[in-house]
């Protein structure tokens, strides 16, 4: 079990929170300022926007930024749906409504498409840049903990490390828990 979901989660909050040691905003690297109104799961037109910062003071267009964590990375199929997502916005009637008015202020206004990939997939960068689709690199350390000993286990690359390394009890006993080191990049492809 890979605990897909957790890394998602865990990517959209190191995403949006802010970096203690840095004292920066990852999505102000993707919007270009901090401190900016964010909200994230928005269904639309059969999918789910994962992060939309809504247009706001020195935001001039919404963002719709789309997260992946890298497993069966499938990049029409992301083409795809910011495709359906740009129906939707030009669509009356498409967008969810009853956010308290958060969804008003970006009804009529294209919003830009931006996706956030693993490092190791920057080379699929150029396909979403020929949709002027801007695209960010995540890096990180996964950590995972142990059930029988607590201690944690880090995980090099993205796939469930094989056996505690303390306790040597298998990967069965390793829960997804954090992301250290973690680092985002506008991609230079
Ligand atoms: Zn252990």
């Amino acid at each position: 079990m890979l605990q897909l979901g957790i890394l998602h989660d865990l990517l959209i909050l190191r995403i949006t929170q802010s970096n203690k040691e840095e004292k920066k905003f990852p999505l102000a690297r993707i919007v270009g300022r901090a401190g900016v109104k964010w909200t994230s799961e928005i269904p639309v037109d059969k999918g789910w926007i994962d992060i939309l910062v809504p247009k706001q003071k020195g935001i001039e267009r919404p963002y719709v930024i789309e997260v992946e964590t890298g497993y069966n990375l499938d990049c029409s199929q992301i083409l795809r749906k910011f495709e359906r997502f740009g129906k939707a916005w030009t669509k009356p009637g498409s967008l969810p409504v009853g956010l308290s008015g958060f969804l008003d202020s970006i009804r009529g206004i294209f919003p830009k498409f931006c996706v956030v990939i693993p490092l190791d997939f920057a080379e699929f960068s150029p396909i979403f840049k020929a949709k002027r689709i801007s695209v960010f690199l995540w890096e990180g350390t996964l950590e995972w903990k142990c059930k029988k000993c607590k201690e944690i286990t880090l995980g090099s690359g993205p796939r469930k490390p094989m056996k505690c390394n303390s306790c040597n009890k298998n990967e069965k006993s390793l829960r997804l828990v954090g992301l250290a080191d973690f680092n985002l990049k506008e991609t230079d492809v």
